[in-house]
């Protein structure tokens, strides 16, 4: 008698463990086919302007390692910067490890009169280009990790100097070196920018000429050199 109700709920425990297992399981191959399914995971909110729109969705094409994930772009009035790409973190996400990101642009270059819309584009595609490659780096830390990193951005100079470079070298990477080249001559050798914007990009932002000798072929050349090494 006591051997059977033993059988009895170790079958329970087993049947339900099954039920538990088979949910998870249609649930990340449905979230798995969604994700391949949607390519172009964009959404714009509060932004009217195509110019915009075109100029985010040209650079967004190229950051093909991103279209897995949600990514929605806002523009409203932001006093600490023009543009700032951050993850998405909510008490659900936090534990389930889904990503997803937000682009915040804002409605005028920072302390200035002159609205984003007005921005020439090239000069636009290397900034979305610079967020996008923050997006990439923060694509490979988990949701967690983002609260650490978060924390280590307003709390580090050294660090906010690192992560800023990294989104510059990404971009250049994915074949932005023109757009960068134009936004940085844009921010750094126009006088729209107040001078403590300017001093703040000095300090933490990849310089002008390292963009300038940036070559895109570097590593090409390298695996070339390294081919004839070993066929010569
Ligand atoms: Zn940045």
């Amino acid at each position: 008698m006591r051997i059977a109700m033993h059988y009895k709920r170790a079958l329970l425990a087993m049947v339900l463990m099954l039920i538990v297992f088979t949910v998870c399981l249609l649930t990340t191959t449905a979230y798995s086919q969604n994700e391949k399914e949607n390519k172009m995971n964009v959404q714009f909110i509060n932004i009217t302007e195509d110019h915009v729109k075109n100029s985010f969705l040209e650079v967004y094409k190229k950051y093909d390692d991103l279209h897995a994930y949600k990514i929605t772009v806002i523009q409203k009035r932001i006093g600490a910067t023009t543009m700032k790409a951050q993850p998405i973190i909510t008490f659900k996400n936090l534990c389930k490890g889904t990503k997803e990101y937000r682009i915040v642009i804002g409605e005028f270059l920072k302390d200035t009169d002159i609205k984003l819309s007005e921005v020439p584009k090239d000069v636009l595609k290397g900034w979305f280009a610079h967020e996008l490659g923050h997006v990439v780096d923060y694509e490979q830390h988990s949701n967690f990790g983002m609260l650490w990193y978060g924390l280590r951005y307003v709390t580090s100079g050294s660090f906010k100097k690192k992560v800023e470079h990294k989104a510059d070298y990404i971009a250049l990477k994915k074949g932005f070196k023109n757009s960068l080249l134009k936004t940085k001559r844009y921010i750094l050798l126009s006088d729209v920018f107040s001078s403590k914007y300017l001093i703040n990009m000095n300090k933490y932002y990849l310089p002008l000429d390292s963009v300038k000798n940036y070559l895109d072929e570097k590593v090409e050349k390298d695996d070339e050199a390294l081919s004839k090494m070993y066929h010569d």
